[in-house]
């Protein structure tokens, strides 16, 4: 079980390598644009390169790609849509050159219509994405806390566009705390197992590639997507231990996503106390 975080790739995309190394992240995840806006600038092919070598150098894999926050497959206007289609072309080509397993990103919202309403023009547009991005790379829904007209806080939600697609590129991210706040019991033992019971049942096992590790700054099931250092959240120490003890993650790099102990995102501290975590549960690297 590798043990990573979400770095920035301010001052180059090769800087994000330099900064897991800071951190002791064994694999990384990063934005390869601004997430908060469309504009896109192809990576050069010298950088994609160099990004690839030098993270296969400091043994930092593997490598994720996070979707620009704008991305909404269940959005209304056309616009919107075309471009958050495109957007998701673009990370998969850039993770391809990069060397990157896949692009995580957030299924969207319905805006009011309900899952059922955007479940066909959802399965649409990841199938137009899917043929349009290279054969290499993974396209990765990650679940969500349920907040406003999020879906996929459901496993069932996730299942149904995997099963409609029925791409193997196709694959699933499952972050901690949008688990707990959807209402899935996830920090004791008995509520895990019931949890990674439905999940294989719902989505399947085997289509889980990689955890948004986040404790909770929210109490169980409010649908409240709000991340928290390992240990000082609701999820907290013994949750984890739970988790990462469980074997459904045994082979599943965890990534940080939390706010750090600066409040200038993933740190060492909180890289450290997961790898003592996973130390403690006797789950090897
Ligand atoms: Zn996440
Ligand atoms: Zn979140």
């Amino acid at each position: 079980m590798r043990i990573g975080a979400h770095v920035s790739t301010a001052g180059g995309l090769d800087k994000a390598i330099d900064r897991a190394k800071e951190l002791g992240a064994e694999a990384i995840q990063c934005f390869c644009s601004s997430p908060q806006g469309w504009a896109f600038k192809p990576v050069p092919p010298g950088q994609a390169k160099s990004f690839s070598e030098k993270a296969r150098a400091a043994d930092v894999q593997p490598v994720f790609l996070h979707g620009i926050y704008l991305v909404n497959l269940g959005a209304e206007s056309q616009e919107n849509l075309t471009k958050g289609i495109d957007s998701l072309v673009n990370y998969t080509t850039a993770a391809s050159a990069m060397g990157a397993q896949g692009v995580i990103f957030h299924p969207g919202s319905h805006k009011g219509v309900g899952y059922e309403g955007v479940f066909r023009q959802t399965v649409a547009s990841l199938k137009e994405v899917l043929a349009r991005s290279p054969r290499d790379v993974w396209l990765i829904i990650e679940n969500s806390a349920g907040m406003g007209s999020h879906i996929g806080s459901k496993f069932e939600e996730i299942g149904r566009i995997l099963r409609a697609l029925e791409d193997p590129r196709l694959k699933v991210c499952l972050d901690t705390q949008h688990l707990f706040a959807a209402g899935h019991p996830v920090a004791d033992r008995p509520g895990l197992e019931k949890t990674m019971q439905e999940f294989d049942r719902a989505v399947g096992l085997a289509s889980l590639v990689a955890v948004h590790a986040n404790d909770s700054k929210v109490p169980f099931a409010s649908g409240v997507d709000r991340h928290e250092n390992i240990g000082q959240g609701a999820i907290g120490l013994a949750g984890f231990e739970v988790i990462l003890a469980h074997p459904a993650f045994r082979h599943v790099p965890f990534l940080l996503e939390v706010p750090g102990f600066d409040n200038k995102g993933p740190d060492r501290a909180n890289v450290d106390i997961l790898k003592a975590v996973r130390a403690k549960v006797g789950v090897g690297a």
